[in-house]
C-alpha cells in the first residue's frame, strides 16, 4: 500500500516547528527517523495532513549526547546507532548500552532516534523500560519552554504518553551510574532484532552479595513498561540466593498481569518474565 497524500515541511528552527504545530494541530506529525512513522503511513494506520520533518533540525536542545559527570543527557534526534557506539553511555548508563543492540537491526538503528522511540512508546520497546528502571527524566519542549517529567509518570497507556499538544520530546536525562551499581538488560524475541516478547531492565546495588535499591522494569507485559515494585521490595537488603530469587519470581504475580499478544499467551509471558528475572538477578549478583 502507498501512504496517503500529505503536505511536507522541513523547519529550520524549533520556533518554526512550534509555528507549524500551532497552525496544523492534530493534522501534523513529526518525522524523526521515520522507522515507525513511514510504516504506519504506508499501512494507512496514520493519515496526517502534514509531516514536519525534524531530521535535520540543528538545535542543541534536541541533539547530542552530553555529560557533566553526574548526569548524562541524550537528545531526541540522536540515532540508536550513536547511542550504541557512545563511550559515555557505555560507562555512565550501561543499562541503555546493553539494551540498544536489541533495538531492531543496524539499518533501522542508523535512522531511528531516541526521541522517536520514547514518543512512540511501544510497550515492547527497549528504551522506555530502561528509562523507567533508571528513574530517568524525560525533558519535553514547547513554545512555553521546557517541562521535565519523570519517566515513571510519562508512559500513560498503550501508545499514550504525557506529551501535550505543541510539545516535543527534547531529550532524556540519566543519573550517571553510581559506584557499586550494576545493570542487566535481557529480552526474549522470536528473532534477534524483533520487538521483544518479554524483556527486563534491571539495575541496582550489589555489595557483598547483598542486593539493594534494585529496579526491575519489564517490557512486553502490558500497555506500558511495568515496574515490579512487589518483587523489588522482596529483594531489598537481602543476600542473593536461589530462595530469594524464587520469592521475587513469586511476587511478580502481584506486579505483572501480561495480556496475550499475537504469539504468546499471558501465562507464557508471565513464565518468561519469571525466567528472565532469575537470569537477570543471577547476572547482577555474579562477580559483584
Ligand atoms: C522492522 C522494525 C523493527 C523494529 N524493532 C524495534 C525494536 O525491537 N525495539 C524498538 O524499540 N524499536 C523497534 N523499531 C522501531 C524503531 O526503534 C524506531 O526507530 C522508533 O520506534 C521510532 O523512532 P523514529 O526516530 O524512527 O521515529 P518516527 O518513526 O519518525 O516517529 C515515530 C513517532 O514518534 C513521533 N516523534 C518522533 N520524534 C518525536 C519527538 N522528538 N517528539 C515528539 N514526537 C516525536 C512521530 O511523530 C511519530 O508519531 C523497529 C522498527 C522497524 C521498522
Amino acid at each position: 500500500m502507498k501512504a496517503p497524500a500529505f503536505d511536507y515541511a522541513r523547519p529550520a528552527s524549533l520556533a518554526e516547528v512550534f509555528d507549524l504545530l500551532d497552525r496544523h494541530g492534530d493534522e501534523a506529525k513529526l518525522l524523526a527517523g521515520g522507522q515507525t512513522l513511514m510504516a504506519t503511513l504506508n499501512m494507512r494506520l496514520s493519515q496526517p495532513g502534514i509531516l514536519i520533518d525534524i531530521t535535520t533540525l540543528n538545535e542543541p536542545a534536541l541533539t547530542g549526547i552530553r555529560s557533566d559527570g553526574a548526569t548524562l543527557s541524550i537528545g531526541a534526534l540522536v540515532k540508536h546507532r550513536e547511542i550504541e557506539r557512545s563511550a559515555p553511555v557505555a560507562e555512565q548508563v550501561p543499562l541503555l548500552a546493553q539494551a540498544v543492540p536489541h533495538v531492531a537491526h543496524i539499518a533501522i538503528r542508523n535512522a531511528g532516534t531516541f526521541g522517536g522511540s520514547v514518543a512512540f512508546a511501544d510497550p515492547a520497546a527497549e528504551y522506555p523500560a530502561c528509562l523507567v528502571a533508571l528513574d530517568a527524566t524525560i525533558v519535553l519542549v514547547s513554545r512555553a519552554g521546557e517541562r521535565k517529567v519523570p519517566a515513571r509518570d510519562f508512559f500513560k497507556a498503550l501508545y499514550e504518553t504525557d506529551l501535550q499538544p505543541g510539545e516535543l520530546v527534547a531529550r532524556g536525562e540519566f543519573v550517571a551510574q553510581k559506584p557499586g551499581y550494576r545493570s542487566v538488560f535481557m529480552e526474549l524475541a522470536r528473532r534477534h532484532g524483533d520487538y521483544a516478547i518479554v524483556g527486563v531492565a534491571a539495575n541496582g546495588k550489589v555489595a557483598g552479595g547483598v542486593l539493594s535499591d534494585i529496579s526491575l522494569a519489564y517490557l512486553g507485559v502490558g500497555g506500558i513498561p511495568v515496574l515490579a515494585r512487589q518483587a523489588m521490595a522482596v529483594l531489598e537488603g537481602q543476600a542473593y540466593s536461589t530462595e530469594l530469587v524464587g520469592a521475587a519470581q513469586r511476587a511478580l504475580a502481584n506486579d505483572l498481569d501480561p495480556a496475550a499478544d499475537l504469539y504468546s499467551s499471558g501465562a507464557t509471558k508471565m513464565h518468561l518474565a519469571r525466567v528472565l528475572t532469575g537470569r537477570a538477578l543471577a547476572a547482577l549478583a555474579e562477580g559483584a
